[in-house]
């Protein structure tokens, strides 16, 4: 008789040809009914897989608890809306890829007709007919010839072409296409086909048993999208939609998708004329005077914490020679993202990281360990090639200004250094009111370079300065870079959302390619020990994250204009001119607004600018020298004389305090952590919806 392994370590035998399935209703009848889909051996499966008779096989039900659980709903519910679609449009339309993202799913589909947005109401429809139905998944394993052979009868050119790329390429292709479809093990022969009706789909798995368990969903959008994210490939359409366990978890999801909307940081961009991008420039952002204020603020916070903590500043060119890139790894590594150009007939590139030019500054004369630790930052620019597809506002950009630092030490100093990364991480963050951090450690992956003794005093270095910071963090086993493990930082917005921005790896191939030394207390040559780190990652990112966390609404250290006066009628406009000398004297950014409109109109339109502070003036304040005071989130403040409202805008802009919550108007509330958790968190800024 078969035997599986339960997670609590029980071994149970179960009867010949027994699915998943039946020994989950041997269990109890509770978690038959709850049960998703399992781990068998290490591996997803569906519930109708029948354990192998051989040994014991280890065995892990998954319910709408576990961590997969929602992925698994969502990319179940991109085939039913995939049978749906077939259904409505019969078959004109073409399949391309579904694969579940962090907050739903979407499905490309090839179709000549356009799809609209009142279109999803009908394809919803006819989801809703396969749920009641409870149509069922059911899994065909087929060699990929036979595979390839239904597909082109059908005239599914794409996934034609993903066969194609299984027989030849094997389980890369996976990795592409995000998610679970058509990845066989490595050296199979065969791929496994999923069929719903008269749809056939072809994917790797796993699904729900049937469509019946899906208990909320919803289409979001359609939208253009390139086939494989190239532009010179077929444009397909795309519609996104979400899945979720419950109606009331759906139901908060949608609002948060709305208040998502409503702070979209493009939107937002332009509407306080931060930014803009413009086609002659795809994915670099160009920064209005408003957005550069913002910037320059940033810049300086980080500076002053970075002088306070012992840190030198640098600046290397942004073109350099390829062979530099090729003696750094990145010719081998990183060609793709980067781009090339021709001085003289020699061959340069255009730098995607800062640090081979921080190497050779490191390397221009001769070191010694008394300088150490040196801790040299680089507020610097970079270019990197990403996808049009891909490019989003200022999340997902061309060319951005990353918060790099190199850090040369001595082993023994090694862990200190990482606590000093790490407080100065909890200062920054804290600062801009980030206070659900997320830490992870990566260790060594199978593929790496380095001796084990290396590996094994970076990894301790880094769990030793968690561990003395008491961070609580998240192993990934074998994720670390091939060169460094690394401690990566993810920070949670107030909607919800994950962001990773911090970064501190300790180098273990730079420092042999780069041939650096030092002159040791022994008066010998030693290799020193190489992290780079980064706080914000990329500064422009941080400044769209920023905005979406704000909702615009900046700290007023931050705000491009902090006040703005108002005089209630023409009369006086002179008094408000003084009263602007004397902010602009105190160095707070002020504007004014003479214009003719009635002060309603002039608050209306300072609370769009998202402006803190509105100061009506008129007869009473003119004869007084006072201002009458109108925060944009608590309303009315009451008089106060000219220099007690400068003194109260200068205390909060020296204690970079958070601006106060709107009255009657509340934060929206982020996710809860378990509905997270099944979210994966890997691609958080891979799979932003474009829109
Ligand atoms: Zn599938
Ligand atoms: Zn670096």
């Amino acid at each position: 008789m078969p035997k599986v392994r339960l997670p609590d370590g029980s071994v149970m035998e179960v009867a010949d040809g027994a699915s998943v399935a039946e020994i989950a209703r041997k269990i109890g009848s509770g978690l038959a009914r709850a049960a998703v889909a399992a781990r068998l051996n290490g591996k997803l499966v569906d519930l109708a897989t029948v354990p192998g008779s051989e040994g014991e096989q280890s065995l892990e039900i998954l319910t709408d608890k576990s961590d997969e659980a929602l992925s698994i709903l969502r990319h179940s519910t991109s085939h039913v809306m995939a049978a749906a679609v077939r259904r409505v449009y019969g078959d004109a339309v073409k399949f391309a890829i579904g694969p579940s993202i962090d907050e739903g799913f979407y499905y490309d589909f090839d179709l000549p007709e356009r799809m609209t947005e009142e279109d999803l109401g009908r394809i919803e429809a006819e989801m809703a007919r396969i749920i009641k139905a409870e149509e069922p998944f059911v899994r065909e394993e087929v060699p990929i010839a036979e595979a390839r052979r239904l597909m082109e009868n059908a005239g599914q050119w794409c996934k034609v072409e993903l066969l194609d790329d299984i027989a030849s390429a094997g389980p890369a292709v996976g990795e592409e296409l995000h998610d679970a479809q058509a990845k066989p093990e490595p050296g199979s022969a065969t791929v496994t086909l999923y069929r719903m009706g008269d749809f056939v789909d072809l994917c790797r798995g796993p699904h729900l048993a049937h469509a019946g368990k899906i208990p909320a969903f919803k289409l979001l959008s359609v939208s253009g999208s390139y086939w494989r994210g190239d532009s010179s490939r077929p444009m397909l359409q795309r519609i996104y939609g979400t899945a979720f366990f419950s109606k009331k978890c759906l139901q908060e999801h949608i609002e948060r998708i709305e208040e998502a909307k409503k702070r979209d940081h493009r939107r937002i961009g332009k509407d306080l004329d931060l930014f803009s991008f413009h086609e002659e420039g795809p994915g670099f952002a160009f920064f209005h005077p408003a957005g550069m204020t913002v910037l320059n603020e940033l810049v300086e916070f980080w500076r002053r914490v970075h002088r306070e903590a012992g840190y030198v500043e640098v600046r290397t060119p942004i073109i350099l020679s390829e062979a530099l890139w090729h003696r750094s790894g990145h010719w081998d590594n990183y060609r793709e993202a980067m781009y090339f150009t021709k001085i003289d007939d020699e061959d340069f590139a255009v730098k995607p990281m800062n640090c081979p030019g921080g190497l050779l500054i490191y390397g221009d004369r001769p070191r010694s360990y008394r300088e150490f630790p040196m801790r040299v930052a680089e507020l610097g620019l970079v270019h990197r090639h990403e996808k049009s597809g891909v490019l989003h506002g200022l999340l997902r950009v061309r060319q951005f200004t990353q918060d790099d630092a190199h850090i040369f030490c001595l082993p023994e100093q090694l862990t200190d250094e990482v606590i000093g990364v790490i407080d100065i991480v909890d200062r920054i963050y804290r600062a801009f009111g980030f206070e659900d951090v997320r830490v992870e450690l990566s260790t060594r992956p199978e593929h790496s370079i380095g001796t084990d003794e290396q590996w094994k005093l970076a990894t301790g270095a880094l769990r030793d300065a968690l561990k003395k910071r008491g961070l609580d963090y998240k192993v990934n086993e074998g994720e670390g870079a091939f060169y460094a493990p690394k401690i990566d930082y993810h920070i949670r917005d107030c909607l919800g959302r994950s962001w990773q921005c911090g970064t501190i790896q300790v180098d273990l191939a730079m420092p042999d390619r780069f041939d650096l030394a030092y002159v040791g207390a022994d008066n010998r040559e030693h290799r020193p020990v190489m992290v780079h780190r980064a706080v914000l990652g990329s500064i422009e990112r941080f400044l769209g994250i920023l905005i979406e966390h704000y909702g615009g609404d900046f700290p007023l250290w931050l705000a491009p204009v902090q006040a703005m006066v108002l005089p209630i009628s023409d009369r006086f406009n002179e008094y408000g001119a003084r009263v602007v000398r004397q902010l602009k004297g105190a160095a707070i950014r002020v504007e004014w607004d003479d214009s003719s409109d009635k002060i309603g109109a002039k608050i209306r339109q300072a609370s769009l600018r998202k402006i803190p502070y509105m100061l009506v003036v008129g007869e009473k304040e003119a004869a007084g020298g006072t201002v009458s005071v109108r925060d944009k989130a608590l309303g009315d403040l009451g008089t106060e004389s000219v220099e007690a409202f400068i003194a109260r805008a200068t205390d909060e802009i020296r204690g970079m305090r958070l601006r106060p919550e709107a009255k009657g108007e509340e934060r929206p509330q982020g996710p809860g952590r378990a509905e997270i958790r099944g979210e994966g968190v890997k691609k958080e800024l891979g799979t932003r919806r474009e829109a």
